[in-house]
Protein backbone atom coordinates (compact mmCIF):
# COMPACT_ATOMS: atom_id res chain seq x y z
CA UNK A 1 0.00 0.00 0.00
CA UNK A 2 1.06 3.18 -0.69
CA UNK A 3 1.15 5.43 2.18
CA UNK A 4 -0.75 8.71 2.40
CA UNK A 5 0.18 11.18 5.40
CA UNK A 6 -2.62 11.08 7.54
CA UNK A 7 -2.44 7.25 7.65
CA UNK A 8 1.30 7.10 9.14
CA UNK A 9 0.80 6.71 12.21
CA UNK A 10 -1.15 3.53 11.67
CA UNK A 11 0.65 1.62 9.14
CA UNK A 12 3.33 2.37 11.69
CA UNK A 13 1.73 0.69 14.10
CA UNK A 14 0.25 -2.17 11.60
CA UNK A 15 4.04 -2.84 10.44
CA UNK A 16 4.25 -4.31 15.12
CA UNK A 17 1.33 -5.51 14.89
CA UNK A 18 1.70 -7.50 12.14
CA UNK A 19 5.44 -8.31 12.43
CA UNK A 20 6.37 -7.99 15.68
CA UNK A 21 6.17 -11.69 17.27
CA UNK A 22 8.12 -12.82 14.46
CA UNK A 23 10.44 -10.56 14.94
CA UNK A 24 11.48 -11.56 18.56
CA UNK A 25 11.79 -15.25 17.28
CA UNK A 26 14.34 -13.95 14.67
CA UNK A 27 16.00 -11.65 17.11
CA UNK A 28 15.66 -13.39 20.90
CA UNK A 29 18.22 -10.32 22.07
CA UNK A 30 14.64 -8.26 21.93
CA UNK A 31 12.30 -10.99 23.31
CA UNK A 32 12.63 -9.49 26.60
CA UNK A 33 9.71 -8.28 28.74
CA UNK A 34 11.15 -4.30 28.08
CA UNK A 35 10.57 -4.38 24.90
CA UNK A 36 7.46 -5.89 24.86
CA UNK A 37 6.55 -3.52 27.15
CA UNK A 38 8.23 -0.77 24.78
CA UNK A 39 6.30 -1.84 22.16
CA UNK A 40 2.85 -2.58 23.50
CA UNK A 41 2.77 1.12 25.45
CA UNK A 42 3.13 2.03 21.79
CA UNK A 43 0.54 0.12 20.34
CA UNK A 44 -1.48 1.56 22.88
CA UNK A 45 -0.40 5.48 22.60
CA UNK A 46 -3.79 7.80 22.05
CA UNK A 47 -5.98 5.20 23.34
CA UNK A 48 -8.11 6.82 26.36
CA UNK A 49 -9.00 3.06 27.47
CA UNK A 50 -5.72 1.77 27.60
CA UNK A 51 -3.36 4.58 28.57
CA UNK A 52 -5.97 6.21 30.38
CA UNK A 53 -7.25 10.47 29.61
CA UNK A 54 -8.35 13.86 31.13
CA UNK A 55 -11.69 14.50 30.98
CA UNK A 56 -13.13 17.99 30.34
CA UNK A 57 -16.52 19.53 30.55
CA UNK A 58 -18.24 23.07 30.51
CA UNK A 59 -19.15 23.95 34.03
CA UNK A 60 -21.16 27.03 32.63
CA UNK A 61 -23.43 25.10 30.26
CA UNK A 62 -22.65 21.70 30.89
CA UNK A 63 -22.62 20.73 27.21
CA UNK A 64 -18.97 21.29 26.40
CA UNK A 65 -16.75 17.88 26.30
CA UNK A 66 -13.29 17.20 25.75
CA UNK A 67 -11.20 14.09 26.18
CA UNK A 68 -7.70 14.23 26.64
CA UNK A 69 -5.91 10.71 25.80
CA UNK A 70 -2.42 10.55 27.93
CA UNK A 71 0.56 9.50 25.48
CA UNK A 72 3.12 7.12 26.10
CA UNK A 73 6.30 9.09 25.62
CA UNK A 74 8.22 5.28 24.81
CA UNK A 75 11.33 6.28 23.06
CA UNK A 76 9.66 4.02 20.45
CA UNK A 77 6.75 5.72 19.86
CA UNK A 78 6.67 8.28 16.65
CA UNK A 79 3.35 10.30 17.60
CA UNK A 80 5.19 10.87 20.53
CA UNK A 81 8.53 12.13 19.31
CA UNK A 82 7.33 15.68 19.00
CA UNK A 83 6.24 16.20 22.41
CA UNK A 84 9.31 14.20 23.39
CA UNK A 85 11.53 17.03 21.47
CA UNK A 86 9.61 19.94 23.08
CA UNK A 87 10.91 18.52 26.90
CA UNK A 88 13.93 18.11 25.18
CA UNK A 89 14.50 21.46 24.32
CA UNK A 90 12.83 22.57 27.35
CA UNK A 91 15.25 20.79 29.43
CA UNK A 92 18.53 22.07 27.50
CA UNK A 93 17.36 25.66 27.10
CA UNK A 94 17.59 25.51 30.89
CA UNK A 95 20.92 24.35 31.03
CA UNK A 96 22.79 27.25 28.54
CA UNK A 97 24.02 30.10 30.11
CA UNK A 98 23.15 33.93 28.94
CA UNK A 99 26.59 35.08 27.39
CA UNK A 100 28.66 32.45 26.97
CA UNK A 101 29.76 30.84 23.93
CA UNK A 102 28.88 27.34 23.36
CA UNK A 103 30.04 24.83 20.69
CA UNK A 104 28.54 21.93 19.03
CA UNK A 105 31.22 19.00 18.97
CA UNK A 106 30.33 15.88 17.24
CA UNK A 107 32.73 12.77 18.11
CA UNK A 108 32.49 9.69 15.86
CA UNK A 109 33.94 6.09 15.68
CA UNK A 110 34.45 4.25 12.63
CA UNK A 111 32.52 1.32 10.86
CA UNK A 112 34.18 -0.92 12.31
CA UNK A 113 33.16 -0.32 16.54
CA UNK A 114 29.89 -0.36 15.76
CA UNK A 115 28.90 -4.23 15.62
CA UNK A 116 30.86 -4.43 19.15
CA UNK A 117 29.23 -1.37 20.80
CA UNK A 118 25.77 -2.67 19.23
CA UNK A 119 26.19 -5.75 20.53
CA UNK A 120 27.78 -3.94 24.19
CA UNK A 121 25.14 -1.37 24.81
CA UNK A 122 24.84 -1.83 28.50
CA UNK A 123 28.51 -1.52 28.77
CA UNK A 124 30.22 0.48 27.27
CA UNK A 125 27.48 3.41 26.18
CA UNK A 126 27.74 5.36 29.79
CA UNK A 127 31.78 5.31 29.17
CA UNK A 128 31.52 6.18 26.09
CA UNK A 129 29.75 9.79 27.29
CA UNK A 130 32.56 10.31 29.89
CA UNK A 131 35.70 9.63 27.91
CA UNK A 132 34.36 12.31 25.45
CA UNK A 133 33.91 14.80 27.95
CA UNK A 134 37.68 14.00 29.59
CA UNK A 135 38.87 13.93 25.91
CA UNK A 136 37.85 17.59 25.70
CA UNK A 137 38.79 18.65 29.12
CA UNK A 138 42.23 17.30 27.77
CA UNK A 139 42.31 18.87 24.58
CA UNK A 140 41.32 22.44 26.15
CA UNK A 141 43.94 22.09 28.84
CA UNK A 142 46.71 20.65 26.62
CA UNK A 143 45.88 23.76 23.64
CA UNK A 144 45.71 26.92 26.70
CA UNK A 145 49.11 24.95 28.39
CA UNK A 146 46.28 25.51 31.66
CA UNK A 147 44.28 22.91 33.32
CA UNK A 148 40.57 23.63 32.08
CA UNK A 149 37.51 22.01 33.18
CA UNK A 150 34.67 23.26 30.91
CA UNK A 151 31.29 22.78 30.59
CA UNK A 152 29.52 19.87 28.57
CA UNK A 153 26.18 18.81 27.55
CA UNK A 154 26.53 16.06 26.35
CA UNK A 155 23.87 13.62 24.04
CA UNK A 156 24.26 10.44 22.81
CA UNK A 157 22.63 9.10 19.36
CA UNK A 158 23.02 6.12 17.80
CA UNK A 159 21.80 6.30 14.76
CA UNK A 160 22.49 8.00 11.23
CA UNK A 161 20.58 9.86 9.02
CA UNK A 162 19.53 6.31 6.97
CA UNK A 163 18.66 4.89 10.12
CA UNK A 164 21.33 2.68 10.36
CA UNK A 165 23.17 2.05 13.96
CA UNK A 166 25.76 4.84 14.01
CA UNK A 167 27.10 5.65 17.77
CA UNK A 168 28.50 8.66 18.17
CA UNK A 169 28.12 12.19 20.71
CA UNK A 170 27.03 15.59 19.96
CA UNK A 171 28.63 18.00 22.61
CA UNK A 172 27.93 21.24 23.20
CA UNK A 173 30.99 22.64 25.34
CA UNK A 174 31.92 25.87 26.24
CA UNK A 175 34.40 27.48 23.85
CA UNK A 176 36.81 27.19 26.50
CA UNK A 177 36.84 26.08 30.48
CA UNK A 178 37.57 27.17 33.90
CA UNK A 179 41.17 27.65 35.53
CA UNK A 180 40.70 26.68 38.62
CA UNK A 181 44.45 27.84 39.82
CA UNK A 182 44.11 30.88 38.40
CA UNK A 183 40.46 31.61 38.79
CA UNK A 184 39.84 32.73 35.53
CA UNK A 185 38.09 31.88 32.74
CA UNK A 186 40.07 30.78 29.98
CA UNK A 187 38.75 31.53 26.08
CA UNK A 188 39.81 29.37 23.19
CA UNK A 189 39.05 30.92 19.95
CA UNK A 190 40.50 28.74 17.84
CA UNK A 191 40.90 24.90 18.09
CA UNK A 192 42.91 22.75 16.05
CA UNK A 193 41.36 20.11 14.48
CA UNK A 194 44.23 17.45 13.81
CA UNK A 195 45.14 17.55 17.33
CA UNK A 196 41.01 16.55 18.28
CA UNK A 197 41.20 13.66 15.90
CA UNK A 198 44.16 11.75 17.44
CA UNK A 199 43.18 12.62 21.02
CA UNK A 200 39.43 11.29 20.55
CA UNK A 201 41.31 8.36 19.12
CA UNK A 202 42.82 7.58 21.52
CA UNK A 203 40.90 8.15 24.14
CA UNK A 204 37.64 6.22 22.65
CA UNK A 205 40.13 3.81 22.03
CA UNK A 206 41.36 3.17 25.59
CA UNK A 207 37.73 3.39 27.19
CA UNK A 208 36.59 0.15 24.48
CA UNK A 209 39.70 -1.78 26.11
CA UNK A 210 39.40 -0.93 29.30
CA UNK A 211 35.58 -1.64 29.38
CA UNK A 212 35.37 -4.20 27.33
CA UNK A 213 38.68 -6.12 28.21
CA UNK A 214 38.46 -9.08 25.55
CA UNK A 215 41.00 -10.36 23.50
CA UNK A 216 38.67 -8.87 20.14
CA UNK A 217 38.11 -5.79 21.77
CA UNK A 218 42.01 -5.23 21.74
CA UNK A 219 42.37 -7.15 18.04
CA UNK A 220 40.03 -4.53 16.99
CA UNK A 221 42.16 -1.89 18.93
CA UNK A 222 45.01 -2.14 17.64
CA UNK A 223 43.42 -2.38 13.96
CA UNK A 224 41.79 1.06 14.43
CA UNK A 225 45.15 2.47 15.45
CA UNK A 226 46.72 0.81 12.34
CA UNK A 227 44.06 2.10 9.93
CA UNK A 228 43.32 5.56 10.95
CA UNK A 229 46.58 6.97 11.41
CA UNK A 230 45.02 10.38 12.00
CA UNK A 231 42.80 9.50 14.15
CA UNK A 232 39.15 10.14 14.21
CA UNK A 233 36.38 11.98 13.03
CA UNK A 234 35.70 14.74 15.24
CA UNK A 235 34.04 18.02 14.13
CA UNK A 236 33.21 21.17 15.25
CA UNK A 237 29.76 22.30 13.28
CA UNK A 238 29.73 25.80 11.93
CA UNK A 239 28.06 28.03 10.08
CA UNK A 240 24.76 26.93 10.26
CA UNK A 241 24.57 27.44 14.23
CA UNK A 242 22.40 29.95 14.96
CA UNK A 243 24.00 32.60 17.19
CA UNK A 244 21.32 33.42 19.45
CA UNK A 245 20.61 31.01 22.18
CA UNK A 246 16.94 31.09 22.32
CA UNK A 247 17.05 28.84 19.29
CA UNK A 248 20.30 26.61 19.65
CA UNK A 249 18.20 24.14 21.70
CA UNK A 250 15.55 23.97 18.97
CA UNK A 251 18.50 23.28 16.44
CA UNK A 252 20.54 20.70 18.70
CA UNK A 253 17.08 18.82 19.05
CA UNK A 254 16.82 17.99 15.26
CA UNK A 255 20.00 16.19 15.46
CA UNK A 256 20.08 14.23 18.53
CA UNK A 257 16.57 13.78 19.36
CA UNK A 258 15.01 13.16 15.70
CA UNK A 259 13.62 9.49 15.61
CA UNK A 260 15.62 6.93 13.28
CA UNK A 261 13.23 6.96 10.71
CA UNK A 262 10.82 9.89 10.82
CA UNK A 263 7.13 9.10 10.31
CA UNK A 264 7.05 11.50 7.17
CA UNK A 265 9.63 9.45 5.33
CA UNK A 266 7.21 6.31 5.37
CA UNK A 267 6.83 5.78 1.46
CA UNK A 268 5.07 2.28 1.34
CA UNK A 269 4.38 -0.89 3.08
CA UNK A 270 3.66 -3.92 1.25
CA UNK A 271 4.25 -7.39 0.91
CA UNK A 272 6.53 -7.62 3.89
CA UNK A 273 8.76 -4.97 2.60
CA UNK A 274 9.17 -1.29 4.08
CA UNK A 275 10.30 1.80 1.70
CA UNK A 276 11.71 5.18 3.37
CA UNK A 277 13.46 7.66 2.66
CA UNK A 278 16.18 10.14 3.83
CA UNK A 279 18.54 13.14 3.16
CA UNK A 280 21.90 11.74 2.95
CA UNK A 281 24.55 13.47 4.09
CA UNK A 282 27.10 12.27 1.63
CA UNK A 283 24.94 12.92 -1.59
CA UNK A 284 22.97 15.50 -0.40
CA UNK A 285 20.27 14.25 -2.07
CA UNK A 286 17.02 12.48 -0.99
CA UNK A 287 17.73 8.62 -1.22
CA UNK A 288 15.32 6.01 -0.89
CA UNK A 289 15.81 2.29 0.84
CA UNK A 290 13.73 -0.93 1.17
CA UNK A 291 13.78 -3.01 3.49
CA UNK A 292 12.18 -6.14 4.88
CA UNK A 293 9.98 -5.55 7.71
CA UNK A 294 12.51 -7.36 10.64
CA UNK A 295 15.36 -4.86 9.28
CA UNK A 296 13.11 -1.80 9.62
CA UNK A 297 11.69 -3.03 13.06
CA UNK A 298 15.16 -3.79 14.26
CA UNK A 299 16.38 0.01 12.90
CA UNK A 300 13.45 1.53 15.06
CA UNK A 301 13.74 -0.85 18.31
CA UNK A 302 17.76 -0.67 18.06
CA UNK A 303 17.84 2.57 19.47
CA UNK A 304 15.65 2.66 22.19
CA UNK A 305 18.27 2.75 25.16
CA UNK A 306 19.24 0.02 28.60
CA UNK A 307 16.29 0.84 30.84
CA UNK A 308 17.12 3.63 32.91
CA UNK A 309 20.13 4.69 30.66
CA UNK A 310 20.18 8.95 30.42
CA UNK A 311 20.33 10.13 27.48
CA UNK A 312 21.42 13.66 28.03
CA UNK A 313 24.07 14.78 30.85
CA UNK A 314 25.50 17.31 32.67
CA UNK A 315 29.36 17.55 33.29
CA UNK A 316 31.91 19.86 34.50
CA UNK A 317 31.16 22.97 35.35
CA UNK A 318 28.21 22.89 33.77
CA UNK A 319 26.55 20.36 36.25
CA UNK A 320 27.43 21.67 39.28
CA UNK A 321 26.34 25.09 40.90
CA UNK A 322 30.19 26.14 40.08
CA UNK A 323 28.32 27.62 36.95
CA UNK A 324 26.27 30.16 39.09
CA UNK A 325 29.03 30.90 40.92
CA UNK A 326 31.44 31.48 37.73
CA UNK A 327 28.76 32.67 35.90
CA UNK A 328 29.99 36.56 35.95
CA UNK A 329 33.67 36.43 35.68
CA UNK A 330 32.91 33.91 32.43
CA UNK A 331 30.95 36.69 31.34
CA UNK A 332 33.63 39.67 31.77
CA UNK A 333 36.55 37.28 30.20
CA UNK A 334 34.08 36.71 27.17
CA UNK A 335 33.45 40.20 27.17
CA UNK A 336 36.94 40.99 26.92
CA UNK A 337 37.77 39.22 23.66
CA UNK A 338 34.90 40.76 22.24
CA UNK A 339 32.92 37.67 21.21
CA UNK A 340 29.55 37.91 23.04
CA UNK A 341 26.31 37.42 21.93
CA UNK A 342 24.28 40.46 22.84
CA UNK A 343 20.89 40.38 24.35
CA UNK A 344 19.64 37.96 26.93
CA UNK A 345 18.76 34.30 25.76
CA UNK A 346 15.02 33.69 25.92
CA UNK A 347 14.04 30.19 27.91
CA UNK A 348 12.03 28.34 25.95
CA UNK A 349 8.87 27.88 28.02
CA UNK A 350 7.42 24.28 28.22
CA UNK A 351 4.86 23.66 25.69
CA UNK A 352 1.89 22.48 27.22
CA UNK A 353 -1.00 20.33 25.63
CA UNK A 354 -3.35 22.83 25.04
CA UNK A 355 -0.33 24.98 23.45
CA UNK A 356 0.32 22.15 20.76
CA UNK A 357 -3.21 21.81 19.73
CA UNK A 358 -3.81 25.04 18.90
CA UNK A 359 -0.43 25.53 17.15
CA UNK A 360 -1.83 22.45 15.12
CA UNK A 361 -5.60 23.12 14.70
CA UNK A 362 -5.61 26.66 15.98
CA UNK A 363 -8.66 26.35 18.04
CA UNK A 364 -8.57 26.53 21.54
CA UNK A 365 -9.53 22.65 22.96
CA UNK A 366 -10.72 23.93 26.13
CA UNK A 367 -12.77 26.49 25.23
CA UNK A 368 -16.42 25.50 25.10
CA UNK A 369 -17.94 25.94 21.67
CA UNK A 370 -21.43 25.91 23.01
CA UNK A 371 -21.04 29.12 25.46
CA UNK A 372 -17.42 29.63 24.73
CA UNK A 373 -16.57 29.87 28.42
CA UNK A 374 -13.36 27.87 29.68
CA UNK A 375 -13.77 24.13 30.52
CA UNK A 376 -12.84 22.58 33.48
CA UNK A 377 -11.53 19.07 34.57
CA UNK A 378 -14.40 16.22 34.85
CA UNK A 379 -12.67 13.52 35.73
CA UNK A 380 -9.36 11.68 34.82
CA UNK A 381 -8.63 8.07 34.77
CA UNK A 382 -5.25 5.90 34.89
CA UNK A 383 -4.68 2.24 34.30
CA UNK A 384 -3.24 1.66 37.20
CA UNK A 385 -4.83 4.06 39.25
CA UNK A 386 -8.04 4.00 38.37
CA UNK A 387 -10.26 7.44 38.60
CA UNK A 388 -7.82 9.80 40.22
CA UNK A 389 -9.88 12.72 40.24
CA UNK A 390 -13.84 13.57 39.61
CA UNK A 391 -15.45 16.41 39.92
CA UNK A 392 -19.00 14.91 40.18
CA UNK A 393 -17.58 13.37 43.29
CA UNK A 394 -16.05 16.53 44.93
CA UNK A 395 -19.21 18.32 44.42
CA UNK A 396 -21.35 15.52 46.12
CA UNK A 397 -19.18 15.76 48.82
CA UNK A 398 -19.88 19.16 49.88
CA UNK A 399 -16.23 21.32 48.14
CA UNK A 400 -17.88 23.88 47.23
CA UNK A 401 -21.03 23.66 50.21
CA UNK A 402 -19.26 26.60 52.33
CA UNK A 403 -19.12 28.44 49.21
CA UNK A 404 -22.46 28.17 48.31
CA UNK A 405 -23.70 28.97 51.68
CA UNK A 406 -21.39 31.82 51.62
CA UNK A 407 -23.35 33.33 48.47
CA UNK A 408 -26.46 32.49 49.51
CA UNK A 409 -26.24 34.32 53.08
ZN1 LIG B 1 3.25 7.52 22.22
ZN1 LIG C 1 -20.43 25.72 27.78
Amino acid sequence: MIIEPSRDWNVFKQIFVDHWQGFKQCRPRYATPYYEGLVNKMLDCGNPDKMGYVEYRCLDCGQGHHLVSMSCKSSLCLRCAKVYVDDWVTQVSKMLHEGVIYRHIVLTVPDVLRPPFYQNTDVLLSPFMQCGVKCLDDFFSEVSGKALKGGYIVVVQTHGRNGHYNPHLHIIATSGGWDTQGAQWVHLGYLPYVMLHKKWQWYALEMCRDALPTDAMNRLVQTCYDTYPNGFVAHVQKGDVPSRYQSLARYLAKYVVSPPISLRRLDRYEGGYVTYHYRSHRSERVEWERVDVYTFIGRMIQHSFPKGFKRIRYYGVQATKTFAKIKGLVRQALAKVGAIVKGAIKIIAPKNYRERYRESSGGDPLICPHCHHEMGVWKIWHPKYGVVYDELEAIRKGRYAWAGRSAAG
